[in-house]
């Protein structure tokens, strides 16, 4: 059980953020953003086995590398390719898919299913390569509750609109869902001989049936109280391109939504000495990010999508100057900033 991340692109550069939810027994690819350059560093084989792609927002820095997602994924077979961004996300896609020639496509696999999130609803539509995506495939609104717009048996996605300049940009949240283990000290303690019992307590044996432990038959659902224990899952939130006031409604939103998370991927796109220009357009600065990562009490922070405006020095001292806010703000490792 992890939540495994990569910032694709150098420092500087464009940046995605490439997350792996493995519970174990099955592993979630997700994609957060596709600037240009950012999925040459991986396999296709990476790249056909991404779930679903989320975007922030639809800047040029943030989808220039669509193109190349998109010739590896366009006729998956059996997997649809998940597409998630803002209002507006349906009809750009369905745009951006139908630029190009097609002529050999009539026997081709390949569907995309297109959603865009708004406050407390998800709209979305299906495409297929086999008709060359001519026809968006309206599918029913969905209502959302807490910003939750996807929810699968290992992880959910939240997600939060955040002001970025005149627009909006998506900030998104991964959460493992729950943990539910037996207690090693709970079962010391019961005196029951551990055997393949075990098993159908955290398997779908209902709680009525019964199992033999210690030559004794005792119902599965007793067992689970007395043995069973709940952790929280990990966490990890995604924040780009996004310019927040301390003290504002919506900074306090933030840190609530973000509260607690293991780990905070944020923009550190200007330093602090840039804060009108920040302000101008759309950003943060190194110091409010550190400040924003102390306030929600994150457990690590990764600073991410650097101007390149800065030198490799520039960038170093953003990074003291976040760190001053919190301690330990990182770059991501594969970055080597000294
Ligand atoms: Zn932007
Ligand atoms: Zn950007």
């Amino acid at each position: 059980m992890a939540i495994d991340w990569k910032i694709l692109g150098a420092p500087g550069a464009d940046n995605s953020l490439l997350v792996a939810v493995n519970s174990g027994h099955a592993e979630s690819r997700l994609l957060f953003d596709c600037g240009e350059g950012c999925l040459n560093s991986l396999k296709p084989s990476e790249i056909q086995s991404i779930r679903h792609l989320f975007f922030s927002h639809y800047h040029m820095d943030h989808v220039s590398g669509f193109d190349t997602f998109f010739r590896h994924n366009y006729n998956r077979p059996e997997i649809p390719v998940q597409v998630w961004g803002p209002a507006g996300s349906i009809e750009l896609f369905s745009n951006r898919f139908r630029s190009f020639t097609w002529n050999l496509h009539a026997d081709q696999p390949g569907e995309w299913i297109v959603r865009e999130t708004e406050k407390d609803s998800v709209r979305g539509a299906r495409f297929f390569t086999r008709e060359a995506f001519t026809s968006a495939h309206h599918l029913p609104v969905v209502s959302t509750e807490s910003g939750t717009i996807l929810s699968e048996a290992e992880f959910s996605v939240t997600c939060l609109s955040l002001p970025h300049h005149n627009i909006s940009s998506s900030a998104y949240l991964v959460r493992e869902k729950d943990h539910i283990n037996v207690s090693p000290q709970a079962l010391a303690s019961s005196g029951l001989i551990p055997g393949p019992w075990l098993q159908r307590l955290t398997d779908s044996t209902p709680d009525g049936d019964s199992v033999d432990v210690n030559g004794k038959s005792i119902l599965v659902g007793e067992l689970r109280r007395d043995l069973l224990r709940t952790s929280p899952g990990l966490s990890l939130a995604y924040l780009t391109d996004f310019c927040i006031t301390p003290s504002t409604k919506e900074w306090c939103d933030v840190v609530e939504w973000i509260g607690g998370t293991n780990t905070l991927i944020c923009e550190c796109q200007y330093a602090t000495s840039d804060a009108s220009l920040a302000q101008r357009n759309g950003h943060m600065t190194a110091d409010r990010v550190g400040q924003l990562a102390n306030e929600a009490g994150v457990e690590t922070l990764v600073l991410q999508h650097l101007s390149r405006r800065y030198s490799e020095g520039e960038w170093a001292k953003m990074r003291s100057e976040a760190a001053e806010q919190f301690q330990g703000a990182a770059f991501p490792p594969n970055w080597n900033i000294p």
